[in-house]
């Protein structure tokens, strides 16, 4: 038939995912703010790994990049400030078959999250993590977050934040269990995507911090990181993000990176300037908390009914 040899077959996919399958409403952040960037790389992974939209999961917690599941065409949770995590690993711990995306920002997960945080860490439960970091509290309208810069004008610092600023990698670097931490920056869209990426394929949670302009409140704050690649080095070797020729020649610095050895990643995580991008660290081999919540999922009601019974007959007296 069509006189193409008996041999030869086409694998026609009974459903075909376009980007717009992904685009949930139009994004309200302001012009030329960085979570556009990350909503369109998110939309695009969504598109090349043909996830499901019914199977794909969007959670956040409060702030200006928890909007983020408003504007995907998936399932979407838009939580309690601070709370993403707790409602993902849920999500998580009954759905394993679902793939979640979570968003979440620098007041959102390391300020009243905090504690969400270090624990999600070591449940390594399958997601991906996205720290939208600006620096400030966007959707509040500026307010010093634990990400600021010393000396950074807020209007809840006015005469400029006194504290050295967190790190998110070195922090969650710190805590038992991790298993993926990466670092990239809004503005390289290809390197964004190819983290991005890393992080979705890695089974366990990915966590990955991305610099997020916000030219509203904190326009200055990445502005030498922008204009001058020399101020980032290219994390290289081993099992990174995989990224095109041009895009890698697009960064002046490499730097090659083992990116099993934990140690090292610490080290480069703590480093500023420059400013290390690519994967930190990768361990597929820490235990995921799902598949310890997964079992039983599947019995019956009557089959938890007699479990229960017999629990409970343990403390007949
Ligand atoms: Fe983006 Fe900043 Fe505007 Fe919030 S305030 S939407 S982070 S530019």
């Amino acid at each position: 038939m069509f006189g193409l040899k008996d041999d030869w077959e086409f694998d026609i996919p009974e459903r075909y995912f376009t980007l717009e399958d992904y685009e949930g409403g139009t994004a309200r952040w302001c012009p030329g703010c960085g979570d556009l960037a990350v909503l369109t790389a998110v939309q695009r992974i969504c598109r090349d790994e043909q996830l499901p939209p019914e199977k794909t999961v969007c959670v956040s917690g409060i702030g200006c990049s928890s909007r983020f599941p408003h504007y995907m065409r998936t399932y979407g949770f838009h939580g309690l400030h601070g709370r993403a995590l707790p409602v993902a690993c849920g999500i998580k711990s009954r759905r394993p078959e679902l793939k979640i995306f979570v968003a979440t920002g620098d007041g959102d997960c390391c300020s009243i999250g905090a504690g969400h945080w270090v624990h999600a860490i070591r449940y390594n439960m399958d997601m991906v993590v996205m720290l939208f970091d600006n620096a400030v509290y966007g959707l509040t309208k500026n307010q010093t977050s634990p990400t600021s810069p010393c000396g950074l004008k807020t209007n809840t610092h006015p005469s400029g934040s006194w504290l050295p600023p967190l790190n998110p990698c070195t922090t969650t670097l710190g805590i038992a269990n991790v298993s993926f931490v990466a670092q990239t920056v809004d503005w390289n869209p290809a390197h964004l995507y190819a983290v991005l990426k890393a992080a979705y394929r890695h089974r366990g949670l990915s966590f990955v911090r991305i610099m997020q302009r916000c030219p509203t409140y904190t326009p200055d704050v990445f502005t030498e990181l922008q204009n001058d690649p020399a101020k980032l080095v290219l994390l290289t070797g081993g099992d990174n993000a995989e990224l095109d020729a041009a895009t890698a020649r697009s960064f002046p610095n490499k730097r090659a990176h083992d990116t099993r050895d934990l140690d090292a990643a610490r080290h480069v995580a703590a480093q500023q300037t420059p400013l290390p991008v690519g994967v930190l660290y990768r361990n597929p081999d820490c235990p995921c908390y799902e598949d310890y919540t997964a079992v039983g999922l599947g019995m019956s009601v009557a089959d938890k009914m007699k479990g229960l019974d017999r629990e409970l007959d343990k403390f007949a007296v």
